[in-house]
């Protein structure tokens, strides 16, 4: 089996190699870049399984080298962790509305970092054997990771990908944001219940332009449900 790949963005060499060190360690591949540029000669190069980018880079931040690479359509499936040091929630927030799958907030142990790249991973990786999925006009393709609506492609990251695919395998059911924390955020990882939000907030975005958004129903005071039946 081949190492996954993980491209570490962080000026500080201290911190990058201490990072690369434990990955290596646990078995990953790792690459280092000390700024953005760097990071996006090494995608160009050979795209990674992971990024882990800080937060403050000396060429751009961390925020929009991510929003970069979710622009792209050849790494916007690539999930990014957000190394911060700020640790105020709105940053978090911030950090996942520019498109970070999850953050570490500094300092951080080798274990936590792991564990949350593993999760990350696990999220991120299609799930085996799993059919093709339809409902209303979207077809899911598990095998390919692919949602498309007749000939179009929607253009989704991984955790809104993860979410389209729970709702349209238990469709015309209310969830509340804690059930889906732990149903597609798995039970193991801390994260707010208002990420449920920022995440809904992207995938209808997304949904829009195939007039399929309406399908993600906000049930007031009690959560989100998908169903291709009108509101
Ligand atoms: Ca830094």
């Amino acid at each position: 089996m081949m190492n996954r790949q993980v491209l570490v963005v962080e000026d500080e060499r201290a911190i990058r190699e201490m990072i690369a060190f434990g990955l290596r360690r646990s078995g990953f591949e790792v690459l280092e870049a000390e700024d953005s540029k760097q990071a996006r000669a090494s995608m160009a190069d050979r795209r990674p399984d992971l990024l882990l980018v800080d937060w403050m880079l000396p060429d751009m931040s961390g925020l929009e080298l991510t929003r970069l690479v979710k622009k792209d359509k050849d790494l916007r499936d690539i999930p990014i962790i957000m190394l911060t040091a700020r640790a105020d929630e709105q940053d978090k927030v911030t950090g996942l509305e520019g498109c970070a799958d999850d953050y570490v907030t500094k300092p951080f142990s080798p274990r936590e970092l792991l564990a949350r790249i593993n999760a990350v991973l696990r999220r991120a990786a299609p799930a085996a054997g799993e059919a093709v999925l339809s409902a209303g006009t979207l077809t899911l393709d598990a095998a390919s990771h692919r949602v498309m609506v007749g000939e179009g492609t929607v253009p989704l990251g991984p955790t809104e990908y993860r979410l389209l695919s729970f709702f349209m395998t238990h469709a015309e059911r209310v969830y509340s944001r804690s059930q889906l924390l732990d149903r597609v955020w798995g039970g193991n990882v801390y994260v707010e219940e208002r990420t449920v939000d920022v995440h809904i907030r992207r995938l209808r975005k997304a949904l829009e332009p195939f007039q399929a958004a309406d399908f993600i129903q906000t049930v007031r005071g009690a959560g989100y449900r998908f169903s291709i039946r009108p509101v």
